[in-house]
């Protein structure tokens, strides 16, 4: 029996006010995995006076720093507990491979909650150097109610780089996941709820970006704004959100430059770039999807990754042999199909895949795409494809590799392959991006700061700094004087 799932506000589980449901679809078989309510602006606004309510009244905010440690510890146990569940679920959602899911973002999305559990009590403020009649300290605030709105590709560990943080320094969160993609999200309210997380501390209102979403960040009361999704969409968040000053952070696309040097290791960094563009179909906002390769290796590093990409086993994403699963929808698939014709109009040399993969049943699965002769000025070398197409460019030295890997209006992550450690060094200064990895890809850690530059957005989540996010400084002044204030010695 296909399963229902409501919206969850202030502790229940409620029927949408307009009755309006949408259906969560299988994207490697067309299935329905589930039907969701669909929250409109009313919805979303009873979610906000929820948190408001739960924020207001202390039962979170004013809860023993190391006790709502303890309940986000105990929400992450849980976790652990049902992890085979909540990865499958998430496979069947947006199609990623169950050993992506099981062993990969699982894991990754209980060790950010457990991370954050253990910073509940240590968010510190400071005590300043003043006179000796006077004492002045800061203290660290929560925010109040925190909107979190995310994408599809990792819905749950991306929920949980704001979810976390944020409960963690005392606030509560509306959180909107994506259309494709809100299973895994309501079934994790869930758990929080088992643990005991008070009513209204975390409400998720599934539903469209223009309606649910843009309501959400529109909101008087919703005090700040955690996005993460396309560069489009975050522009458009920024400009609702000045309307009342909220303060936003932005996790957006990228077009990431992965670099091979001549010196580098060949077969690890083979290895590494297929991973770098074909982890996740592609669907990675950091994904090096702009190969670089040093004229003096090219002719090899070609040779060898070709063939590596025509052994990736494609299927159901949950045969635990699957690498790759399908694209999330039929529209992203279209995307895709959009940009190869691209590629092939403004001459680029099609190496191997370009169209869709049949043999895998009736999904939206996409081949392992390589383009070649690609140019920087080229579509496909400048817009965020965000599937399994990767764009190789050649270049000469170093200064080249970083001139045309730096002429882009992204600026996320980058890669670097070389065992030349000065080079490793001046590359990672001189590369414009939020992350740079050096023989190695898409690394991500709980205790790591991860954001973009440029239009890939500001904000950094993850790691201790992400608290910086959720909390505000507040000055206290204090005056030690016997008789009070001494206006101009009055
Ligand atoms: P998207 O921008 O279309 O949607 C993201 C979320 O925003 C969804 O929940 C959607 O419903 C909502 N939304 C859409 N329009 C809205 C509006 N007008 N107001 C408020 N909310 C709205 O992105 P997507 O297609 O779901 O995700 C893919 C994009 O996300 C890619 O560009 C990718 O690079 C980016 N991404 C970035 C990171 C990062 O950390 N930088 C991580 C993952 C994905």
């Amino acid at each position: 029996m296909t399963k229902v799932y409501k919206l969850f506000i202030g502790g229940s589980w409620v029927d949408s006010n307009s009755g309006k449901t949408f259906k969560s679809i299988n994207p490697a078989t067309g299935e329905i995995n589930g039907i969701i309510s669909e929250a409109d602006e009313g919805d979303v606004h009873q979610a906000v006076q929820a948190a408001r309510k739960a924020f207001e009244s202390g039962a979170w905010a004013s809860m023993p720093p190391g006790d709502r440690g303890r309940l986000l510890y105990k929400a992450a146990q849980k976790m652990w507990e049902k992890l085979d569940f909540l990865a499958e679920l998430e496979s069947m959602d947006n199609g990623l491979p169950i050993n992506e899911t099981k062993y990969i973002a699982m894991p990754a999305t209980i060790d950010v909650l457990e991370f954050y559990a253990g910073l509940a009590n240590k968010v510190q403020g400071d005590t300043f150097a003043s006179p000796s009649n006077r004492f002045n300290y800061s203290l660290r605030e929560p925010l109040g109610v925190i909107g979190a709105i995310v994408p599809w590709n990792f819905p749950l560990m991306l929920t949980m780089w704001k979810l976390a943080p944020a409960l963690a320094a005392g606030n509560t969160i509306v959180i909107k996941p994506a259309e494709e993609t809100s299973i895994s999200i309501l079934e994790l309210a869930k758990i929080f709820q088992e643990v005991g997380i008070p009513d209204g501390v975390l409400n998720i209102i599934p539903g469209t970006g223009p309606v649910a979403g843009n309501a959400l960040v529109s909101h008087p009361e919703v005090d700040k704004i955690a996005f993460t999704g396309s560069t489009e969409t975050g522009r458009l968040i920024m400009q609702t959100a000045s309307h009342n000053l909220k303060p936003v952070s932005l996790e957006l696309g990228g077009k990431s430059p992965n670099i091979v040097f001549n010196d580098a290791s060949l077969e690890d960094a083979v290895n590494g770039s297929m991973f770098g563009i074909y982890f996740a179909q592609g669907q990675v906002c950091a994904a090096g999807s702009r190969l670089f390769v040093q004229d003096g290796i090219y002719d090899k590093f070609m040779d060898l990754f070709f063939n590596k990409v025509q052994s990736i086993r494609i299927g159901n994403p949950l045969d635990a042999t699957t690498q790759m699963g399908p694209q999330v929808s039929d529209k992203q698939l279209k995307t895709i199909e959009h940009y190869v014709s691209c590629g092939l109009e403004e001459g680029a040399r099609l190496v191997t895949g370009g169209k869709r993969y049949e043999h895998a049943g009736s999904g939206y699965y996409f081949s392992p795409t390589i383009f070649e002769n690609v140019t920087n000025q080229m579509k496909i070398a400048q817009e965020e494809i965000f599937g399994p197409v990767v764009s190789v460019i050649r270049f000469k030295d170093e200064e080249d590799a970083l001139l045309k890997a730096n002429d882009t209006v992204y600026g996320l992550a980058s890669g670097v392959w070389t065992n030349d450690l000065q080079r490793a060094h001046r590359m990672a200064r001189g590369l414009k991006s939020g992350t740079v990895y050096v023989n190695t890809y898409n690394m991500l850690d709980s205790t790591t700061p991860f954001g973009g530059t440029k239009q890939s957005g500001f904000g950094r989540e993850l790691g201790v700094q992400a608290m910086d996010m959720y909390t505000h400084t507040k000055s206290v002044w204090i005056d030690l004087n016997k008789n009070g204030l001494n206006w101009y010695g009055v």
